[in-house]
């Protein structure tokens, strides 16, 4: 069994975070694996409708809506996701989602990006319908690890027929390291989405920062797959 397989981070670990401002996952540029690999995840598609899991205040979302393209991104933190709109300079409206009592949606005023304030677990394809495009960063290196078939089930079932989903992971000794972000081998990324998707092995990195020695982690492998729903 895996060294995490235990590990349990409370929703309310996740608002401590933001209010105490420990937020080392959040990055000020665009991902460059998302830069560097959205060709493939547009192919030549314009106008596409993203899904952020577990988005934070990822400035990716305002660079593909800037593209032409629109988001969705679930978050429970509601401090993350005002400060995203008031970093980005967006101005943005607040409303109940019918569908989630709990939720707030938080939506830009042009409309394309539309962030919901939840439990992921409380969000399915009945709220926002399904995806054409995902890009999953810090999502299921985040979920529990207890969570990952739930987690997949859910990813599943937000799938376009035409969906490409990045999907970005850590390879480290989880010995070492506790996490967040918990280590996600490929076999689980296998095991996980292989019965319904194509799974391609885009880039495997060595990601190894000054930053992680605090970790105390002795490597850190950074593993990007393109996954495409199977043709039945
Ligand atoms: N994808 C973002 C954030 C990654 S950190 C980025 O790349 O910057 C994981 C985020 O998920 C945190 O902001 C945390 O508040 C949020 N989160 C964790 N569990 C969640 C859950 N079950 N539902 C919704 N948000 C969650």
């Amino acid at each position: 069994m895996s060294a995490q397989a235990d590990r349990v981070m409370a929703l309310s670990e996740w608002e401590e975070r933001w209010q105490e401002g420990r937020i080392g996952f959040h990055q000020p540029c665009v991902h460059k694996m998302l830069e560097r690999n959205i060709d493939k995840v547009l192919c030549g598609r314009e106008r596409v409708r993203f899904f952020f899991p577990l988005c934070g205040k990822a400035v990716d979302m305002k660079w593909l809506a800037d593209m032409g393209h629109s988001v969705v991104g679930v978050e429970i933190s509601e401090k993350g996701i005002k400060e995203f709109f008031e970093e980005q300079n967006l101005s943005y409206t607040e409303e109940a989602v019918p569908d989630i009592p709990e939720a707030r949606l938080f939506k830009s005023s042009d409309g394309k990006i539309s962030l919901y304030q939840c439990d992921l677990f409380k969000f399915s394809s009945t709220v926002a319908g399904q995806f054409g495009g995902i890009w999953d960063r810090g999502s299921l290196v985040a979920i529990n690890p207890c969570d990952r078939q739930r987690y997949a089930s859910l990813i599943i079932s937000l799938m376009d027929k035409d969906c490409r989903y990045l999907l970005d992971t850590f390879l480290y000794n989880p010995e070492l390291y506790k996490g967040p972000p918990f280590f996600v081998p490929d076999e689980d990324v296998k095991n996980l989405f292989g019965m319904t998707c194509d799974i391609q092995l885009l880039t495997s990195a060595d990601a190894f920062e000054e930053r992680h020695k605090q970790w105390g982690v002795d490597y850190l492998t950074e593993k990007v797959h393109l996954l495409t729903p199977k043709a039945n």
